[in-house]
């Protein structure tokens, strides 16, 4: 950790350019690195030493950009990679495998669960979900000595509920095993998951860390705080590892044994690593993130205020409104601001929700949300199309659901275009 605060590490990070070097983070495009003798090379290999050897497995400009996530969100480590799906998978397999099960809150992302209940299942992980209204009891009879991890998002989307982090860490780090969370929707600028007792943090950088949908990408991020050797249930990480010549992450990595593994093991094996052109990209979208967080969260508190006052909706489901169920959980660990997402119900079911997304014209139709451009989605008719009216309400998203990312416009350019497509849509 610097001195200074995290809105000035967002601009100049970690890279500190000596006497003569570029001012701006250079793309290093280039798959490999040269040495001068055989046993430099092999040292890299024994990882005795630190260095770049093949960009599968790092890249200085890819480092660079990890170095500056990991400042922000507090850790000893980070790894970047090619999505936010592949940055979810190697967290898990990184300490799952088959025979095992992790218990994750069930309002996720649907990338996630499908993930979860499809994928790994194909692994032979099996997936138990948490449903937070119930006690501390029921939670604790999802948990056996097979269990490897406790899974949540601290902004889940798209049903914005907020996760208690203390609570989940606390459940998690009594049964022994760690809490990792999807810090996505957050990000570091309005809650830093860490600081409430998480233990690993996960990011589609495709979100509001890149910001300009320009480069789909994740991250991993280790606290270091999880002792996997107390723990006495993760020997992949405090036994030998035979896939590289014996080492002992916990003994020869300490702290940060977990996101030391996950490079040179996943990655190397399974090599969803992201692009040194597109980690430029993110960085030039992190650089801005503290002031975009800061306009998305104010235009979409001032955007969910007036759509809770306009006669031709609903429902309004912001946690930042006072009346969410969620509001004093944000006040706590979002006190800055719950960030530009916000889902609504048109009045008048499926077909005004349709009306009133075509009727959008500042604001555009896309599948994306956290852009600096302001966007809506249908999921009905998009996302969840193959369910029926009835699977809908089961999964909580009812047909007459829009979900509203608010941009960094001018919030009465947003209203004006929302206003008028919802007088259209109650016609
Ligand atoms: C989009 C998203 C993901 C998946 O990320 P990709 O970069 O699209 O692979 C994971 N978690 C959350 C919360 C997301 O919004």
């Amino acid at each position: 950790m610097n001195h200074y605060s995290i809105d000035t590490n967002c601009v100049q990070g970690t890279y500190r350019p000596k006497n003569g070097e570029p001012r701006v983070l250079p793309i290093c495009q280039s798959t490999t690195y040269k040495y001068t003798s055989a046993e430099e090379l092999g040292d890299l290999f024994d990882l005795k030493v630190d260095g770049h050897m093949y960009t599968r497995i790092s890249n200085p400009t890819v480092d660079a950009v990890e170095k500056k996530i990991n400042l922000l969100e507090g850790g000893v480590g980070a790894m970047c990679t090619s999505s936010g799906q592949a940055a979810t998978l190697l967290a898990v397999l990184n300490i799952a495998s088959v025979g095992d099960n992790i218990v994750s809150l069930s309002a996720i992302y649907g990338g996630t669960l499908n993930l979860f209940t499809v994928r790994l299942k194909q692994f032979g992980i099996e997936v138990r979900f948490a449903n937070p209204a119930e006690t501390d009891a029921q939670l604790d009879a999802l948990f056996d000595e097979r269990t490897r991890l406790v899974f949540g998002e601290t902004i889940a989307n798209p049903a914005l509920d907020v996760l208690d982090i203390e609570r989940f860490a606390r459940i998690a780090h009594a049964h022994g095993v760690p809490l990792i969370v999807d810090n996505t929707f957050a990000t570091p600028i309005l809650c830093r998951p860490f600081t409430f007792g998480a233990d690993i943090v996960t990011h589609s950088t495709t979100k509001y860390m890149d910001g300009h949908a320009t480069v789909v990408g994740g991250v991993i991020v280790d606290s270091g705080h999880f002792d996997w050797k107390a723990a006495g249930k993760y020997p992949e990480l405090s036994k030998p590892d035979e896939s590289y010549h014996g080492v002992v992450y916990t003994d020869a990595f300490k702290e940060a044994a977990y996101i030391t593994k996950a490079r040179v093991q996943l990655m190397r094996d399974l090599g969803s690593t992201p692009q040194p052109l597109t980690a430029f990209l993110l960085n030039l979208g992190l650089e801005t993130l503290a002031l975009r967080m800061e306009r998305h969260c104010s235009n979409a508190l001032t955007i969910a205020g007036r759509l809770a006052q306009n006669p031709n909706v609903e429902w309004v489901n912001y946690p930042g409104l006072a009346d969410s169920p969620f509001y004093a959980l944000s006040k706590k660990y979002l006190p800055q601001g719950q960030s530009g997402v916000i889902s609504v119900g048109v009045k008048g079911g499926r077909n005004a929700a349709v009306k009133f997304l075509n009727s959008l014209e500042l604001v555009s139709i896309v599948v994306h949300v956290a852009d600096a451009r302001s966007c809506a989605l249908h999921p009905a008719s998009t996302t969840h199309r193959q369910l029926t009216d009835e699977q809908l309400l089961a999964a909580g998203i009812g047909p007459e659901l829009v979900r509203i990312s608010v941009g960094i416009e001018n919030v009465e350019d947003i209203w004006a275009d929302i206003q008028q497509a919802l007088e259209k849509a109650g016609r």
